[in-house]
């Protein structure tokens, strides 16, 4: 029987006023369905909105200790259900049961973070003369927005509803429509680590609805939006001006060898950064300039390492890459790998394996991609792609690759790979990317440290995850003048 599933609003699980619902299927499988979620529209986005501001200023009213304590045993819960929920994950959004274990046991340690900041949400006193003291005070903003994309869709919200709860606001959360399950599975924590019921609001949905009566709603104060630059431009040119919005969107990351780097760390990094998810993280790397010393071996190396990876469904057991995450993501991969021929690039992989082997005749599977030999104005320099294709290009200074790397609108994350100091500290201080790392892949940051992009990447409201700011967005500060 099909598992029908349900908003959470004002306190109540329940459908969508509508009635209308949408298919959630296995990208592995499209004849798996996972189960129907409602395909809400602007009337519960009002309710869901009404419900979370009527209540937040009673959980803003609670000791630090009660939020922090809510935000542990969500952790405590989110730990001992971390492997279920993979499971879930891998079947839902197609990435390697490792990958997706690797994802939820993270949510603990996020859910943890966001609790010590609920109790170190501090204030500041100023120096002023003897008359008074000069005080800021912390306080929730409100209702605060959550929107979030398929690719991480436990990280990226924890990272969102963490810190707005911590502070002491109300969430509204519109998980993406690829991944409605891991969205409910992250509210029905929360709720059973004791989260008043009205504090929080799912609500699902297809398409652009939701997001868009979010956006039209003046009860929203303050809106956190992960996904495309695309949608994220959309969300700022709607909203009011005194809604405060954050926005953390694509990226086209690169991975720069320089001579002394070894291949081998070489393939490794790129590897990892390229077609790890499926080549479908925000921070994946897309791009390669490499000194043109080491350019034909590295290429090779790539193609031959890019052509062992064991592709099939997530859940199987060797499996090092598993779909795409639905068939939008397929046909756009397959449409870039056909870009790239036709702009002249040598492609090894790329393969609609969908096509090629009947095992995997009803998932969206594809061999990763390595193309090398493009002309400079090639589209797949320039654009993102979001899947499991790489470009490479020689380079023959540390000048032309730090303009070559920045040479996009996006700013996102870029890495390097040598030992050579005096280059790693000049990119460093120089590429125009919020994140940039050394001997390592593009992918993978720590979620004690600031995160976020520069140009197109983000409009930089306050950096996301644990870094000093992370709190900002989610509280107000009002200056105080205490008078004797
Ligand atoms: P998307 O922009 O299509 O959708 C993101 C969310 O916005 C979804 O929940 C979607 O339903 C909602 N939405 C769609 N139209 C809307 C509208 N008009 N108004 C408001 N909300 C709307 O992105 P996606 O395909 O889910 O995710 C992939 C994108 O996300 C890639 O560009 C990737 O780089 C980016 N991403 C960025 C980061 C980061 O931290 N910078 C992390 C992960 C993914």
């Amino acid at each position: 029987m099909t598992e029908r599933h349900l908003n959470y609003i004002a306190g109540e699980w329940q459908p969508a006023f509508g009635g209308t619902t949408f298919e959630d299927r296995n990208p592995a499988d499209e004849r798996d369905l996972i189960g129907l979620f409602p395909d809400s529209d602007a009337a519960d986005v009002t309710a869901a909105i009404s419900g979370v501001s009527a209540a937040w200023p009673a959980w803003a009213a609670q000791s630090p200790e009660v939020r922090a304590d809510v935000l542990f045993r969500a952790a405590d819960i989110m730990a001992r259900r971390a492997d279920e929920i993979a499971t879930e994950l891998t079947r839902e959004e197609g990435k390697t049961l490792t990958e997706a274990r690797n994802e939820a046991r993270r949510i603990a340690a996020n859910f943890r973070l966001y609790a010590g900041e609920a109790l170190r949400l501090n204030g500041e006193t100023y120096p002023s003369d003897s008359a008074q003291l000069v005080l800021s005070l912390r306080q929730p903003v409100g209702v605060v927005a959550v929107i979030t994309p398929w690719n991480f869709p436990l990280s990226m919200a924890a990272r969102k509803l963490g810190p707005a709860l911590a502070a002491g606001n109300g969430v509204v959360f519109k998980p993406s429509e690829i991944t409605p399950l891991m969205g409910q599975r992250l509210v029905e924590v929360l709720l059973e680590a004791g989260l008043p019921p009205k504090l929080v609001a799912l609500v699902q949905g297809k398409g652009a609805k939701v997001g868009q009566a979010i956006t039209a709603s003046a009860g929203v104060d303050a809106l956190t939006f992960t996904g495309s630059y695309a949608v994220g431009k959309q969300i700022a040119a709607s909203l009011s001006t005194d809604t405060r919005v954050q926005l953390e969107m694509g990226g086209k990351n690169a991975t720069v060898v320089l001579v002394d780097a070894g291949i081998d760390k070489a393939v490794a990094t790129i590897e990892r950064g390229a077609f790890g998810l499926t080549g479908q993280a925000c921070t994946g790397t897309s791009r390669v300039l490499v000194a043109r010393p080491l350019y034909a071996e590295l290429v090779a190396r790539l193609e031959k390492s890019a052509s062992a990876i064991k592709v099939g469904p997530g859940m199987a057991e060797g499996v090092q890459m598993g779909p795409l995450a639905t068939r939008v993501q397929y046909d756009k991969v397959l449409a870039y790998v056909g870009i790239a021929r036709e702009e002249g690039g040598r492609v090894v992989g790329g393969d609609a394996l969908r096509e090629a082997d009947s095992n995997l005749a009803h998932g969206y599977f594809v061999r990763p991609a390595v193309v090398s030999d493009l002309p400079e104005t090639s589209r797949l320099w320039r654009e993102e792609i979001f899947g499991p294709v790489v470009a490479v290009r020689p380079i023959d200074s540390l000048d032309e690759a730090i303009k070559l790397a920045d040479d996009t609108e996006y700013g996102l994350a870029v890495s390097l790979v040598t030992g050579d100091l005096p280059s790693v500290l000049r990119f460093a201080r120089e590429t125009q990317h919020g994140i940039v790392k050394v001997n390592s892949p593009t992918t993978g940051v720590s979620l004690n440290a600031p995160f976020g992009g520069l140009k197109h990447s983000s409009n930089q409201a306050a950096k996301e995850q644990g870094g000093a700011n992370v709190m900002d967005f989610y509280s107000r500060i009002k200056s105080i003048y205490l008078g004797a």
